[in-house]
């Protein structure tokens, strides 16, 4: 992969590809999804549990490009632990922040609350990875809801 990015960036998105975070799939959950982008070959496994409307446990086990890998990676870092509503803004934000083609106008706040996933603002500009850093944040949405649906 080859992505006129800035080096920083492209540093942080190759330490998380080396070294993921939260990989492999915690045993109870209460829900488990599989997310693929055919496009580029990349999966993903993820499993959630809830406690008291937070998201307790996350892990996740995957296979695909540098991008998809480190963006699951960097995404089960930032929710763990968070209350469903936070780590659903913060997926929206991440979405917000794809779609935007590399015209992202991010404020020093938004920075803070994106940490690592910032890493991902030059992807952004190539239609055909946006869907590869999204694969780990949306497979995050599907488990969240799934497990809500389960609860009620
Ligand atoms: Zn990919």
């Amino acid at each position: 992969m080859t992505l006129p990015m800035e080096s920083m960036y492209r540093e942080i998105i190759l330490d998380h590809y080396k070294h993921p975070q939260h990989r492999g799939l915690p045993d109870p959950f209460d829900a488990e999804v599989h997310h693929v982008n055919p496009t580029c070959g990349d999966e993903v496994t993820l499993r959630v549990r809830i406690t008291d409307g937070a998201i307790a446990e996350l892990g996740w086990e995957g296979e695909g490009c540098s991008i998809s890998q480190a963006s699951t990676s960097v995404m089960s870092g930032l929710v763990l632990g968070k209350p469903i509503a936070d780590a659903l803004a913060l997926q929206e934000k991440f979405l917000g922040l794809m779609q935007s083609r590399g015209e992202a106008d991010l404020t020093e706040a938004d920075e803070d609350e994106l940490d690592d996933a910032v890493a991902f603002e030059g992807v952004s500009k190539y239609p055909a990875r946006v869907k590869c850093a999204l694969l780990g944040w949306m497979a995050m949405k599907s488990a969240v809801a799934e497990a809500e649906g389960n609860a009620s």
